[in-house]
């Protein structure tokens, strides 16, 4: 089994599904006792609210870096960002680390693609809405991604950091993010990305008219696949 080495703390509330996920999918493969092998960095998620707040990418970047140099020093095989958002800076990561990250714009495309459906919604941060870093792979794999109106990039990015990255999980939210939901399935959307490791805390399946497709169980349960593979 390979080791994992898990940046996590972005939020920590998704990070802790992470967690769940790598070691219920490691036992369910190989049974009785068994559980991932993990190394992981939780950031405080504090610096990076500040740093995207200012626009301070670099700072991200060299946090994450390393962290990640550490992990592999550590003894980690592959590298796991628990964040859709923080993907943004995986050029920069990488060329600090020798170990491969595995994507989470590229496992999530794999698992759409797989039920046949071509036209996606995303939900995530409005970076991620609105940058390119996740859609362009997305897109680059064959998928037709859209996007909330302005005025929803807004509230689903708000949702996101004053209620769900602090563990709060409001009907209210809920509500409108089933109507933003809605309305892309009347925009031809045939699935939803969430697009955010933290939107599976407030919607599920049964929340949407439209099939769901959770980064955060997406990208755990590959990475634990991934981990029992041959390949490196
Ligand atoms: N966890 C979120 C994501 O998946 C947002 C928090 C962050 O900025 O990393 O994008």
């Amino acid at each position: 089994m390979k080791t994992i080495g898990l940046l996590g703390g972005m939020s920590w509330e998704s990070t802790v599904l992470y967690y769940q996920i790598l070691n219920k999918e490691i036992a369910a493969a190989l049974g009785g006792f068994h559980s991932a092998k993990m190394l992981m960095y939780n950031v405080d998620f504090a610096e990076f609210e500040e740093n995207m707040a200012k626009g301070n990418w670099d700072g991200n970047a060299a946090i994450l870096s390393d962290a990640a140099a550490r992990l592999e020093r550590a003894g980690a095989d592959f590298i796991v960002i628990a964040t859709n958002t923080m993907h943004k800076l995986v050029p920069t990561i990488e060329k600090n680390i020798s170990i491969p990250i595995l994507h989470i714009a590229d496992t999530t495309a794999d698992r759409v693609k797989r039920d046949g459906i071509r036209n996606v919604g995303f939900l995530g941060t409005k970076f991620s809405m609105t940058q390119d870093f996740i859609k362009s792979r997305l897109k680059e794999a064959g998928l037709s991604v859209m996007i909330p109106e302005e005025q929803d990039i807004e509230l689903v990015n708000d949702i996101i950091f004053n209620e769900l990255c602090l563990g709060k999980i409001w009907d209210s939210s809920r509500e409108e993010y089933k109507r933003i939901i809605a309305y892309m399935k009347d925009r031809g959307a045939e699935g939803v990305i969430l697009g955010c490791t933290e939107i599976g805390l407030l919607i599920s399946d049964k929340d949407s008219v439209l099939p769901v497709y959770d980064t955060t169980v997406i990208h755990a349960k590959e990475a634990a696949r991934y981990a029992l593979s041959e390949t490196l």
